[in-house]
């Protein structure tokens, strides 16, 4: 039944919207096995190489109120989570950058919470822009204004996220009573303005439906700037309003990876480690995402938790885990100034 829409896919003609649904509604393990080959082979058949994006968390003192309900990073929302208020320091985020550029990791993402109009975002952008040689993806939701936008652009940020969760307005109300859909939105619009690199993902498995999941996709293909599109399978949180809330299934996440994949042939289709879980790295791969996020060396200086769930991606056994699949982790030779410092092996 769904073998017109993956040829279709494997010619990289645009999937209608009513086919991208026949592909979530798919039951059968055999048709299931299928969009996950055909996803793998898009993306193989354009490069075989994962990105690795490691992470800096900014802050986690958050302006918004209330919290969203399944949030576990800001102040006082998790004991599991970082709970004491934290702001790095220059010196700290420095610190952090440059250790992730020393293990030889070409991208890190600088991220924090809300409250800050972007000011925060912009320190960290400077910091990391003129140290290192990393790309840099920016998060800090919607935070942001077109000043501190255009202020990104000015350090060269490569990339904006701003995840939109939802595009279900009930749903994303429920779920984040302290912040307005149209405000992610407008982030969006101004990130493409701008001419910067967006990224934007989809939080799954907190009560939406495929039709969401698809209106989701459809709208992300309006931005003519998208690059990227994180994909997040939820988890509760210990403490948090959705801590009985069940956990996103293996499944759904590995079915919205692959059906991204058939509709965005190019894009960079990230996971974040702590939401599929490090030891489910490599079902994420099968299912023909391109990026692993939030991947931290060995002797990172910072304490550190992940987004959606406490844990994160070490970085030689996700490295170990691309490459036992035959594809190849995109690790830099180790800079110059580094080798000069008589650091030579990564
Ligand atoms: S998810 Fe982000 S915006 Fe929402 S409460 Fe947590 S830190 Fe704040």
């Amino acid at each position: 039944m769904i073998n017109k829409i993956i040829n279709r896919a494997l010619n990289g003609e645009d999937l209608r919207k009513n086919e991208v649904l026949d592909l979530f509604r798919v039951q059968s393990p055999e048709e299931t096995l299928k969009i996950f080959e055909t996803a793998s082979e898009i993306r193989n058949s354009r490069k075989r190489s994962i990105k690795l994006t490691s992470t800096v968390h900014l802050t986690n003192a958050c302006q918004v109120n209330p919290k969203c309900k399944y949030c576990g990073f800001a102040a006082k929302t998790s004991s599991e989570g970082y709970y004491h208020s934290f702001t790095k320091t220059e010196d700290e985020i420095l610190m952090a950058a440059k250790a992730v550029e020393k293990a030889g990791i070409p991208r890190v993402s600088c991220s924090g919470a809300h409250g800050y109009h972007g000011r925060h975002a912009v320190q960290a952008a400077k910091i990391v822009k003129e140290n290192t040689k990393l790309e840099l993806l920016v998060n800090v939701g919607s935070d942001l204004t077109e000043k501190t936008i255009k202020q990104l652009a000015d350090y060269q940020t490569d990339t904006v996220c701003c995840n939109l969760e939802t595009v279900n307005k009930e749903l994303f109300n429920h779920l984040k009573p302290g912040e307005l859909l149209k405000d992610r939105l407008m982030v969006c619009k101004m990130v493409n303005e701008v001419g910067i690199e967006l990224s934007s993902g989809l939080l799954i498995g907190i009560g939406e439906s495929y039709l969401d999941r698809v209106n989701h996709l459809f709208l992300l293909k309006e931005f003519p700037t998208l690059g990227e599109i994180p994909i997040m399978g939820f988890n509760p949180y210990q403490d948090t309003p959705m801590e009985n809330h069940p956990p996103c299934s293996l499944m759904e996440q590995m079915k919205t990876i692959a059906i991204t994949r058939l509709m965005f042939n190019d894009l960079r289709i990230t996971v974040p480690a702590p939401t599929i879980g490090p030891e489910n790295v490599k079902f994420s791969l099968i299912a023909g995402a391109n990026n692993v996020a939030t991947v931290i060396p060995d002797g990172y200086p910072l304490d550190i938790k992940g987004v959606g769930s406490p844990t994160y991606g070490n970085m030689e056994e996700v490295t170990g885990t691309i490459k036992a699949l035959g594809l190849d982790p995109e690790v830099r030779e180790v800079p110059c100034h580094f080798k000069e410092m008589g650091i030579s092996k990564i």
